[in-house]
């Protein structure tokens, strides 16, 4: 064998021991990957749910348990999520440091509730005026508000889902009968979000309390009056027997979202396919808490007027149009010193004027047609 030869030949040998050694350590990494695949796929996380609600009150509670159930069933069982009613781990109004902070891995919830960390959260639940349930979801999910809600929640470690809707409130309950505005002025109204802020220019002392105290409120007179949601979940908290009158329409919570929130790290650490669980199990509860509303809001209704003798009102139209008009007011002020909140309502506001245009000739005609005789 020449020299040339015997060059080559090592050459070659060495080339082949390099080559054969990066196999041999890619199917090392590999295999590492596989186990800890299998590994992921085979833990069970054991997770806390908190909520700003009574322990499965009818709708909202019962969103955050369906959430839990569904999770787990599509799961196999690698995702269990234990979730604790209003107070029962932290009180209700703690819920988003909690989950912030990692004391619980997820929380159930309304955005606007947290207007003291970011007055932006009050547009991802709803704005007075506003889009209601069927133009929400379509803003969140296709609109673009739903990657605006991500960036806002980023600096606080949480993860947000649209998850619930109770459809257009109602306007709530009062021991008084609203005639004009003046009527508004000095009541001292249970009312968050943006809705708050508009009532408090027109005289309403506005304070938010969380539902579960808030029938006492009433019967002891530290309020006069109340928003909470419509007349199935209304009817469970028995605030006909504290109030008189009950108003429509809700102006100022339109189609409220509920939120789910998940800290960031929590989210991080599932699998990928546990990630997608929790994203369909939060649209799937989304669709399904507007469902149970829609079902069960007549029948409730009914049974307020027609068994317990609530008398129903309608705002008057100079009134509404008086509180769109702060309202529009109220918003402009707060983009103009925000830019954060400015860059989500002029979203918001873009997608609303084309769905107002579109709703015109599509579910307000309709449901002018169906009336005609
Ligand atoms: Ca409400």
């Amino acid at each position: 064998m020449n020299k040339q030869k015997c060059t080559l030949i090592v050459f070659i040998l060495l080339t082949l021991t390099v080559v054969l050694s990066s196999c041999g350590g890619s199917e090392s990494n590999a295999t590492a990957k596989q186990i800890d695949g299998q590994q992921a796929q085979q833990k069970i996380y054991k997770w806390k749910m908190v909520t700003t609600w009574p322990k499965n009150f009818p709708g909202l509670g019962m969103a955050a348990e369906n959430f839990a159930t569904l999770a787990e069933k599509m799961s196999g069982g690698r995702l269990q999520v234990k979730v604790y009613g209003a107070g029962q781990l932290v009180p209700a109004l703690e819920t988003f440091d909690a989950v912030s902070q990692g004391t619980a891995e997820m929380g159930h919830s309304a955005a606007y509730y947290w207007k003291g960390k970011t007055q932006t959260s009050a547009l991802f639940t709803s704005v007075p005026f506003g889009l209601n349930a069927q133009e929400m979801n379509g803003w969140l999910h296709y609109g673009g508000g739903m990657a605006l809600w991500k960036e806002l929640y980023e600096p606080f470690n949480l993860v947000p889902l649209a998850a619930g809707n109770t459809g257009v409130q109602m306007a709530g309950w009062f021991n008084r009968e609203i005639n004009s505005l003046a009527d508004l002025d000095g009541l001292k109204m249970r009312i968050p979000g943006i809705g708050g802020e508009v009532v408090s220019r027109v005289g309403v002392e506005a304070v938010n309390i969380p539902g579960g105290e808030l029938y006492t409120s009433m019967q002891t007179g530290v309020i006069d009056a109340t928003e909470w949601v419509g007349p199935y979940n209304d009817l469970a908290f028995g605030f006909h027997q504290v109030a008189k009158y009950y108003y429509y329409p809700g102006w100022h919570e339109p189609g409220p979202t509920l939120e789910l929130i998940v800290n960031k790290q929590a989210f991080e650490s599932l699998p990928e396919d546990l990630q997608a669980i929790v994203e369909g199990a939060a649209r799937a509860i989304n669709q399904d808490m507007l469902d149970d509303y829609t079902a069960r809001n007549n029948a409730a209704l009914d049974e307020l007027v027609n068994k317990h003798g609530v008398e129903l009102r309608q705002l008057p139209d100079d009134v509404l149009a008086e509180l769109n008009r702060v309202t529009q007011q109220v918003l402009k002020e707060i983009a103009a010193k925000d830019s954060g909140f400015k860059k989500v309502y002029e979203s918001q506001k873009a997608f609303k004027e084309q769905a107002i245009n579109y709703h015109k000739i599509s579910e307000q005609a309709y449901y002018r047609a169906r009336e005609l005789k």
